[in-house]
């Protein structure tokens, strides 16, 4: 599947905020955006005034870079999220953030949601004691996700949950070090998303 494989940080300039793609950097002053808040390219420092449509789709395209979701991906996850009860755009991004590779980096056990995704291909991770290797799988009230006692014992994952021992971990999972698991105990809620965004946009985008 094609996936962006160029700069991670130009893709933050492009949208004008932290998309948090690369782990530790993020949060320390080499971060591109801390650096050079203008988007990247000839004409990056003279920044046009966007029109509606520019707003709309700049967000859909934050929300997507952010989670490392594929358009097509992203528009079925709108689809799902318009179907189910309640504010759409609560709801996508409640499926966003209940995709596996975020849960994966939100437990601290790696740096960065790129890590997730090629750690869970390797099959490092079970869901209910069963080996996984897809990151996109949607995780539901009652799994657990754990972290296999043979890559437990692995230095990348010591250092990566050493690392990240201050992270805090979203109440959505109930996490238990020394299993190195973690319970899904609700439905991911709007305050467990990392960046500022405005899902009403994107449901107007794809509203039209
Ligand atoms: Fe790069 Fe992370 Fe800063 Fe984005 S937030 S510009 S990925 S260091």
């Amino acid at each position: 599947m094609a996936r962006y494989t160029g700069p991670v940080c130009r893709l933050c300039r492009r949208e004008g905020d932290k998309l948090y793609l690369k782990g530790d950097r993020c949060y320390s002053d080499k971060c591109a955006i801390n650096r050079r808040k203008y988007a990247p390219g000839q004409h990056g420092m003279s920044r046009k005034k966007l029109s509606e449509y520019g707003l709309q789709l700049r967000e859909k395209q934050k929300a997507r870079r952010h989670y490392g979701v594929l358009e097509k991906q992203f528009r079925k996850y709108f689809e799902m999220a318009s179907n189910k009860k309640g504010v759409t755009g609560e709801n996508l991004l409640a499926i966003l953030e209940s995709r596996l590779d975020n849960a994966v980096y939100k437990l601290g056990f790696t740096m960065s949601r790129a890590e997730a995704r090629q750690l869970i291909r390797h099959g490092h991770f079970e869901i209910n004691g069963r080996r996984v290797t897809i990151s996109s799988i949607l995780l539901k009230v009652g799994d657990v996700i754990k972290l296999s006692e043979k890559s437990a014992a692995l230095d990348k994952f010591k250092n990566n949950v050493e690392a990240n021992a201050n992270r805090t971990k979203p109440t959505w999972l109930e996490y238990n070090g020394d299993a190195m698991e973690a319970k899904v105990v609700s439905t991911p809620a709007r305050e467990d998303v990392e960046i500022p965004l405005e899902e009403h946009l994107i449901v107007e985008l794809y509203s039209k």
